[in-house]
């Protein structure tokens, strides 16, 4: 009798580091039973398959198409569109391709600060003594060739395309893949838009929580540079920002948070807990009420300025992977075109 054909299953990259694909990688023997259950179909990083062959296939032929990192060129949204249209369940995968991620924090600045910033100005990493920049289209004397236009802004995967489901992380985490990869191919579906990750904050899961004073004040922020940090004890109660109250937990299988395992602050990788809607404002708001002296003693208004300018690069802090998918989204340059 022929066996049952296998569910196809698509991978991509978009505007990202690669750590994703690292990701699927690090399902280490378990992605001997991924490859045993699945066909894979595409996957550029890793396998010679053409972009040709995917645009062959009848739409909704691939079971689960996986993309990863956020979408700043134009063949990326083409791809994003391609894949759409060929898989029947869209799976955003990482930070990048759910909230903007580390590519999102470019929003920050508009596409020609950008450029003239890696391609002009004295940049270390460029020797480009012939001021060469790149253009969608160029002439050669063998032709014209052409290169994926630039976006002015960086957006997130369901900016462009309908999104099935979310896995969250700057990597997600093996467990969580194998886990949704499994619950997807049991057919048993959660409901559309689930982020397949648990619902709780990272504070709520971490160890370190009761070391969190009920009434907590801050006095002073450090960065862990400035001080020695106390391995037990919570770390915004060290005056560290750590972004565990706004952020999904999920990132190790029991909760503790995998750079506070580390004796670092977690810095949100895993996106916004169900009721956040903006991360960042979420966590000054919170800080906010953190603030204050011993005795419950109020910061004359000096004190808090001060205070809060001891935090170096705020932008960078409270929105390091969230910035594309923020009520800001992106900064507003006098000069911008508008998308
Ligand atoms: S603030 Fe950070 S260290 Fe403190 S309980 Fe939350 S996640 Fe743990
Ligand atoms: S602790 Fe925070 S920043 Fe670190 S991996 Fe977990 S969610 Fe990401």
């Amino acid at each position: 009798m022929p066996s049952k054909p296998k569910p196809k299953v698509a991978f991509y990259w978009c505007a990202s580091c690669g750590g994703c694909e690292e990701a699927i990688i690090d399902l280490e023997f378990d992605l001997l039973k991924v490859v045993e259950a699945v066909e894979i179909v595409f996957w550029p990083c890793a396998m010679d398959f053409k972009t040709e062959a995917v645009r062959k296939m009848e739409d909704g032929e691939i079971a689960i198409a996986f993309i990863n990192g956020a979408v700043r060129t134009s063949e990326q949204l083409e791809m994003c569109e391609l894949l759409r249209r060929k898989a029947q369940i869209i799976i955003a995968f990482g930070a990048c391709a759910q909230v903007g991620g580390i590519p999102g924090l470019a929003n920050f600045w508009d596409k020609e600060t950008i450029f003239r910033s890696s391609y002009l100005d004295k940049c270390p990493s460029t020797d480009n003594p012939g001021k060469v920049v790149p253009l969608p289209k160029s002439k050669v004397p063998e032709g014209e060739l052409e290169l994926p236009v630039f976006f002015n802004t960086v957006k997130t995967l369901d900016d462009v395309i309908d999104v099935d489901y979310y896995l969250p992380g700057c990597s997600p985490a093996p467990y969580l893949t194998l886990n949704a990869i499994n619950t997807l191919l049991s057919g048993d579906l959660p409901p559309k838009g689930s982020v397949l990750a648990p619902n709780k904050a990272l504070c709520e899961t971490c160890t370190r929580n009761d070391s969190k004073p009920e009434n907590l004040s801050l006095e002073k922020i450090y960065r862990v540079s400035q001080i020695e940090v106390d391995p037990e004890k919570c770390l915004l109660a060290q005056g560290i920002i750590c972004m565990g109250p706004v952020t999904r937990s999920g990132c190790t299988p029991e909760g503790e948070g995998r750079c506070v395992l580390a004796n670092m602050p977690c810095r949100g990788c895993y996106g916004p807990t169900p009721e956040v809607r903006d991360v960042g404002a979420k966590m000054i708001a919170a800080l906010a009420s953190l603030v204050g002296l011993e005795g419950e003693e109020e910061m004359t208004e000096e004190q808090v300025t001060k205070l809060m300018d001891s935090i170096v690069d705020p932008g960078g802090t409270f929105y390091r992977f969230t910035l594309a998918k923020s009520l800001l989204k992106r900064r507003r340059m006098p000069s911008e075109p508008q998308e």
